[in-house]
């Protein structure tokens, strides 16, 4: 069974059929926006609201760009600005915009599960943008698209997370797919920034980058989420970055082909060293922002299919 759900708030509910699905159509989007002329009119007619309730400027942006590439009337809503400061409740904003019948909510929020309960008020497919440190499905999805290009294959890679993996929703997205896709997964950090249970997640985890990096075929390396510590979960910037930092040296440990991804926005020199991240033979963060467009064209193009077959189904 391929991707045939009306949503799509998490990897979770995804089989591998499914996430194949997406990244071959994602594909084709890769190709056309490569092309002088990227437009095409899969979603022509069709309304796309962008809701973000958290700041966001490439997601947004990449959001906008794919929707407009596919020939949607998309609407950004100044969430910051909204009457959701006035007071309203998230689901009477939700309603409200339900009422103007659009066809693709896009919606990123500061709470997890924030993202499920509002798809669970309106008739439009909704697609989650990132819900707090819950999960960031089509950075998961873009992030895999990336790897296998890279790669030449999904599955059986030694693939490190590293840095604070507690607060993120893209390293909790990313174990999800990259555990269905049959890899193995190293999680690095300090013990203050793992998640409790993360056992059960069935990855390895280390404390040391030198240890977790040893002949690893990706490196993924993570912001520290500072809008979400309540807290001292790091001594210093310093000392995270002397012992956390992606450098030449600590990148050693892994093979001499593995890529450096970041899902950004980055911190140069806090978690990542700025010489890495631009090395054109070893980062691949801007294939990852390239990916990016190409995977939201092709959920949405999916979310919209799915969408027309279930009303085909009702009116049946
Ligand atoms: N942009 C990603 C997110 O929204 C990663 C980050 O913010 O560090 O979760």
């Amino acid at each position: 069974m391929g991707f045939t759900d009306k949503h799509l708030l998490g990897i979770e509910p995804l089989s591998p059929a499914a996430i194949s699905e997406i990244l071959d159509l994602a594909e084709s989007y890769v190709d056309l926006n490569r092309r002088p002329n990227k437009h095409s009119d899969v979603l022509a007619g069709l309304t796309q609201i962008n809701m973000f309730f958290e700041n966001s400027t490439r997601t947004q942006a990449s959001f906008e760009l794919a929707g407009k590439r596919l020939g949607a009337d998309v609407m950004n809503m100044a969430m910051q600005a909204s009457s959701i400061k006035k007071g309203e409740t998230l689901i009477d904003t939700a309603l409200t915009l339900n009422a103007m019948h659009p066809d693709l909510l896009v919606v990123r929020h500061p709470q997890s599960g924030a993202v499920d309960l509002l798809a669970q008020k309106v008739n439009c497919s909704v697609l989650n943008a990132g819900d707090g440190r819950h999960e960031h499905p089509t950075q998961a999805l873009l992030d895999a698209l990336t790897i296998r290009r890279a790669k030449g294959r999904l599955h059986r890679l030694s693939i490190a997370i590293c840095g604070d993996i507690a607060h993120s929703r893209v390293a909790r997205s990313n174990i999800i797919l990259l555990d269905k896709m049959e890899n193995r997964i190293r999680l690095i950090g300090p013990p203050t920034l793992m998640p409790s249970g993360i056992a059960e997640f069935g990855c390895e985890v280390y404390e040391d980058m030198q240890q977790g990096l040893q002949d690893v075929d990706v490196v993924m390396m993570l912001r520290l989420q500072r809008e979400r510590m309540d807290g001292g979960f790091i001594p210093s910037e310093r000392e995270y970055y002397h012992r956390y930092g992606l450098d030449a040296d600590k990148l050693q440990a892994a093979k001499e082909d593995a890529i450096v991804m970041h899902p950004g926005p980055m911190n140069r020199g806090v978690e990542i060293d700025g010489d890495i991240a631009d090395d054109i033979n070893r980062s691949v963060i801007q294939d990852q922002v390239e990916m990016g467009v190409a995977v939201r064209m092709a959920a949405m193009d999916l979310l919209a299919r799915n969408g027309q077959a279930s009303a085909a189904e009702g009116m049946s």
